[in-house]
């Protein structure tokens, strides 16, 4: 399959490199070792390779192939076919998935963008489908970076390098593969958030080249499907160096490309007060997952959209809108806003949604309001959100302190602190009621009118 101009690997022998079959999971070992013996080439490649090379324990282990995605199924019972801009198949080992991708023929043919053949197709420069098959070659120099372009192969243990990624994985350097830099981002300008992924996780350095045009393309991104960038937004905050990241992709302007009101209000805020509560959270993120602790989704988008909500409803407050109807429309404008950029499925959006929900409600200490709130499934992730605004300087630490000591107290103290236990003076008998009167004070009236609002009296009415 190989063409006369490929160019020639540098291979390292099993004796010259540190990669060992016993970092490698068993099932994957499997994957390589069947189709070897089935007589096909057989490689893991990227990101299990790369990280094994730097003493990482890999997140994941891909193989790669010369066998087509129905070859590969042929050899594997327990296997699947998945994607059609960019077909694979996936062989499963209870919760281990091991992908295999048939090696890829150069990404656009030249002279056929714009081709709608079944196999590959592009639209200005951008990869729409992928699935042209190729030499071990052609594979290489169609992934994004030279250290994620590293084969090992199962036949002889060898390493394979057809990028000069060995190189600059000595050097801690991220170097996209190939010289028209620009085409590489264009042809599929998530790789521009991978660049800045990898430069945080490995703690390399884009290479200057690389790092050029990462401004001046940013706007590419709204090219990408919004689900896509749901699942890259959470591989790049929920691994553990958000924070950093986060600083990166403002740097770059990635950032207001996937929030831009949270990037407007940083920016302005920057003139002014800068506001410190992103950063706070997704620094406390970063330390629950190093801390091995559980992270979600819904908690992340509470905090990477809150800036927007936060203004939207104190806007609302000035105008003379009630309180729970202001956070209930102030949530549905922004995070219907936001999934033009980022599309946060239902299962989440509604959760973060009560995360904000709550905010206001917390304020509210009297009576058996606080007993009540600590019985919504969404107490808890709500006290940790107001925690971190404490932190962040935008309430008074006093609430947040006043929860902690509530959620510990016991029944009488609860009763204290929330004036619930004093001796009730006897009521006075009420008047009949009249027509349509009854208890409007409150919340009731907020909640009513949030039902008005549709989607978002959800939140309101918890
Ligand atoms: P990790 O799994 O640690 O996040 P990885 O490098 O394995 O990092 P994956 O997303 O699992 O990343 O992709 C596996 C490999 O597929 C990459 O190493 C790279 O070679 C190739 N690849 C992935 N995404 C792209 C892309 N957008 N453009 C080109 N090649 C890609
Ligand atoms: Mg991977």
């Amino acid at each position: 399959m190989s063409s006369p101009a490929e160019p020639e690997p540098l291979i390292v022998p099993r004796s010259d490199h540190n990669v060992s079959r016993s970092n490698i999971s068993q099932n994957a070992l499997k994957v390589l070792y069947r189709l070897r013996d089935a007589g096909h080439a057989a490689y893991l490649v990227g990101g299990g390779v790369r990280d094994l090379l730097l003493g990482h324990e890999p997140k994941d282990f891909d193989v790669a192939t010369d066998a087509t995605p129905e070859e590969v199924r042929q050899v594997f019972r327990n296997c699947r076919l998945i994607g059609r801009r960019f077909r694979l198949a996936h062989v499963f080992f209870g919760p281990e998935i091991i992908e295999v991708a048939t090696f890829r023929a150069s990404a656009i043919p030249a002279g056929q963008d714009g081709t709608d053949a079944d196999a590959v197709r592009t639209e200005n420069g951008m990869i729409l489908r992928d699935n042209v098959y190729g030499s071990i070659a052609e594979d290489a120099l169609r992934r994004d970076f030279t250290v994620n372009a590293l084969y090992y192969n199962i036949a002889d243990f060898s390493l394979v390098d057809y990028a000069g990624g060995l190189a600059d994985l000595r050097e801690g350097r991220l170097r996209l593969i190939g010289d028209d830099v620009e085409a590489r981002y264009r042809e599929d300008p998530v790789r521009m958030l991978r660049a800045v992924r990898f430069a945080c996780k490995l703690g390399f350095m884009i290479d200057p080249a690389c790092e050029a045009p990462l401004s001046a393309l940013a706007a590419l991104l709204a090219e990408v499907p919004a689900a896509r960038l749901f699942e890259e937004v959470l591989k790049l905050f929920h691994a553990g160096y958000g924070l950093h990241a986060f600083e990166k992709l403002r740097r770059y302007g990635l950032f207001g490309q996937l929030f831009p009101a949270t990037d407007a209000c940083l920016e302005r805020q920057e003139q002014e007060f800068p506001s410190v509560f992103v950063s706070r959270g997704l620094d406390n993120t970063d330390r629950r997952v190093l801390d091995g602790k559980s992270v979600v989704p819904p908690f992340l988008f509470a905090v990477l959209l809150w800036e927007p909500v936060r203004l939207r409803y104190q806007e609302l407050l000035d105008g003379g809108t009630a309180w729970a109807d202001a956070m209930a429309l102030a949530s549905h404008e922004v995070a219907s806003e936001q999934q033009r950029q980022v599309a946060i499925p239902k299962r989440f959006g509604m959760p973060m949604r009560e995360i904000w929900s709550l905010q206001p409600r917390l304020e509210r200490r009297q009576g058996r309001r606080p007993i009540a709130l600590m019985g919504h499934p969404r107490f808890r992730a709500a006290y940790d959100f107001l925690l971190l605004r404490a932190e962040a300087g935008e309430v008074d630490p006093e609430l947040a302190e006043w929860w902690t000591k509530f959620q510990d107290a016991n029944a009488a103290d609860r009763a204290k602190m929330t004036g619930a236990g004093k001796k009730r003076r006897p009521r006075r008998r009420r008047k009949p009621k009249s027509a349509g009167g009854g208890d409007s004070g409150g919340d009731g009236g907020a909640e009513g009118a949030a039902v008005m609002h549709g989607r978002a009296a959800g939140d309101a009415d918890d």
